[in-house]
């Protein structure tokens, strides 16, 4: 068989770094700084939510296609609640199975081949998978350490007359960085400027400190150009039950509902109904969240720059970027494929995320939604690096 068997627009995506990189975590007795997991579940009455709806039968035979409508009222009410968004919940909001999902449905849905998508490079790994899937390609507009600040001037001069869509992530993976309401206008006006689409990914929307979090589809104009997505695994720290959602105009939902339902039709029924609980949860559980993930930030960069890595102080999401080559490192991925032999820790190299790779050549990504013992630990191990 002469050609290969995976389709030429896939070729050279392999296997994804995290799984890759956990599951020498496993084989090494590592700590797993490297993908991003909470190491303690979320509240035990959303998990008791779960299980009661498995136990009494709700959900356990297929939810309706666009999600139950619990969870599409819950997440019309926490976008009016935290962004002042008003959304129909029968026509402008479709549960997915997590964000991933809708990422992928929202790019096959509206994109043609030939398309061109602009994303802030270092890029979430499954964005380029997604574009290629599509037949569409992507252009990357480099965020640069040590703020990693998105250039506008670039922005403006990656589009072009294929540019259909921009997709944007912030608080962003894997960099930390958190658009300012004045970069969120400044990319809104260009979006409506050359009608583009914008779509969302926001599922650090909640791990921000000391900043705000600035949903486009908040911006004047923007509603009905933006399909904003998110999810509960970072929110609510159940990662694995992977209920996502997408809200937008109905006609846009509509889209992206068509390729949704040949991917997955519907999943997660009973997790539905504990998401919908979680999502009304009181705003001291969303505050605790971020204070809770402050501290941790706090006690891995402090302990990170001590031992000599150069830290980019991340305002959102639960990752810390740092630079290896004070530490005499020359390629971050070498660095993170000895790092679990040479000190028992596992971390993810970001230049996995950039397509300019020289980049990111010495940035690696640390993940600091552990237990304070664990980062503690990491810190003492990662400390045979000290020159
Ligand atoms: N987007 C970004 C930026 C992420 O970091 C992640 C992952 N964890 C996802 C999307 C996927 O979210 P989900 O687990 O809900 O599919
Ligand atoms: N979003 C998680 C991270 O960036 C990983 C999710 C996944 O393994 N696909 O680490």
């Amino acid at each position: 068989m002469k050609r290969p068997l995976l389709n030429r627009r896939l070729g050279g995506l392999g296997t994804t770094i995290f799984a890759e990189m956990s599951a020498r975590a496993v084989a090494t007795g590592a700590v797993n700084l490297g993908q991003g997991f909470p190491d303690v579940d979320g509240p035990a009455d959303i998990a008791e939510a779960a299980a009661e709806a498995v136990r009494t039968g709700k959900g356990n035979q297929y939810p309706p296609g666009p999600g139950i409508p619990e969870l599409r009222t819950a997440v019309a009410d926490h976008q009016q609640r935290f962004y002042g968004l008003a959304y129909d919940p029968d026509t402008e909001v479709l549960v997915t199975a997590g964000a991933t999902e809708a990422i992928a449905a929202a790019m096959l849905a509206l994109l043609e081949p030939g398309d061109e998508v602009i994303a802030f490079e270092p890029y979430y790994d499954s964005y380029a998978a997604n574009i290629a899937m599509a037949g569409a390609t992507r252009v990357p507009v480099t965020l640069k350490a040590p703020d990693f600040r998105p250039d506008l001037d670039r922005l403006r001069d990656a589009i072009t007359g294929k540019t259909r869509l921009i997709l944007l992530n912030s608080p962003h993976n894997p960099t930390g960085m958190v658009l300012t309401r004045a970069e969120a206008r400044a990319i809104a006006d260009l979006a409506m400027a050359h009608d583009l689409l914008v779509v969302t990914d926001e599922v650090y929307e909640h791990l921000v400190y000391d900043r705000e979090h600035v949903p486009l589809a908040t911006l004047d104009g923007m509603r009905e150009r933006t399909v904003c997505v998110s999810s509960a695994g970072k929110t609510f720290s159940f990662t694995g039950w992977k209920v996502g959602w997408v809200t937008s105009t109905p006609a846009l939902v509509s889209a992206v509902r068509t390729t949704k339902q040949f991917l997955t039709y519907v999943s997660g029924g009973p997790f539905q109904y504990a998401v919908a609980r979680a999502l009304a949860l009181p705003g001291a559980y969303y505050q605790n969240l971020a204070t809770d993930l402050r501290v941790k930030r706090d006690l891995l960069a402090g302990g990170l720059a001590e031992i000599g890595f150069e830290v980019y102080q991340p305002d959102g999401t639960y990752f810390i970027t740092t630079d290896v080559a004070p530490l005499g490192e020359r390629d971050g991925i070498e660095f993170c494929l000895n790092l679990p032999d040479k000190a028992g820790v596992v971390a993810i190299p970001s230049a996995v995320f950039y397509d300019d790779k020289e980049a990111g050549r010495t940035q690696v990504r640390f993940a600091f939604c552990k237990r304070a013992e664990v980062l503690q630990e990491a810190l003492s191990r990662l400390a045979v690096l000290a020159r």
